[in-house]
């Protein structure tokens, strides 16, 4: 489902469907935010319990399995490689099976607040194993680890799982679970319906 209709706080920003990602150009042919409906359901869950402070900021929801493949072949046998998750080595991507989330946090107004690091950083300021030594070194601020906190612990307490690498990623559960339960998907992003949003 199409999650710009369930939620007025909600605010996208998808990042693949504009030239502003590592890449350095479009690979979504529109800028449509979609997950599956339980773990959409989720997202509504956390929003609300982030709300009034705090709005969420989608950079990227369900991913198709062919545009994982064009990014996979874009940034194959570079130093870029390491964003992207090979799609012929299981259990691939989880953007592509619909189930994870890449999002962080906004003021009520709708300024995206500073978490650490830009989405999409690749290195130990992203990673939350660093955070303690980070946090000590100077290298991230109280107020940003707090933020990151906020933001884990609503999608926490929203059946979300995070991941070690990048602050902003989200599963509907555990990697090695949820391809039991769930398929990778190829539906076209202009295919899923779009919602009107809500006032
Ligand atoms: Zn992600």
């Amino acid at each position: 489902v199409d999650l710009a209709g369930l939620h007025p706080a909600f605010i996208f920003d998808l990042r693949y469907a504009s030239a502003d990602n590592f890449v350095g150009k479009a690979v979504y042919p529109v800028a449509r935010c979609a997950l599956r409906k339980s773990v959409a359901e989720r997202m509504v869950h956390a929003q609300k319990l982030l709300a009034p402070k705090y709005r969420l900021i989608f950079k990227d929801c369900y991913r198709p399995d062919s545009i994982q493949w064009e990014l996979w072949r874009a940034v194959k046998g570079t130093p870029k490689s390491s964003y992207v998750a090979c799609p012929a080595v299981p259990p691939g991507s989880m953007h592509s099976y619909g189930v994870a989330v890449d999002v962080t946090l906004a003021d009520r107004k709708g300024r995206e607040l500073d978490l650490g690091t830009p989405y999409d950083t690749l290195g130990p300021a992203a990673e939350l194993g660093h955070e303690r030594e980070l946090r000590a070194s100077g290298e991230l601020s109280e107020a940003q680890l707090g933020r990151r906190w906020i933001l884990r612990q609503a999608l926490r307490s929203s059946g979300m799982h995070t991941i070690p690498s990048e602050w902003w990623h989200f599963d509907a559960g555990l990697i090695t679970e949820l391809p039991k339960t769930y398929s990778r998907l190829d539906v076209p992003l202009e295919a899923i319906p779009v919602v009107a949003r809500p006032k």
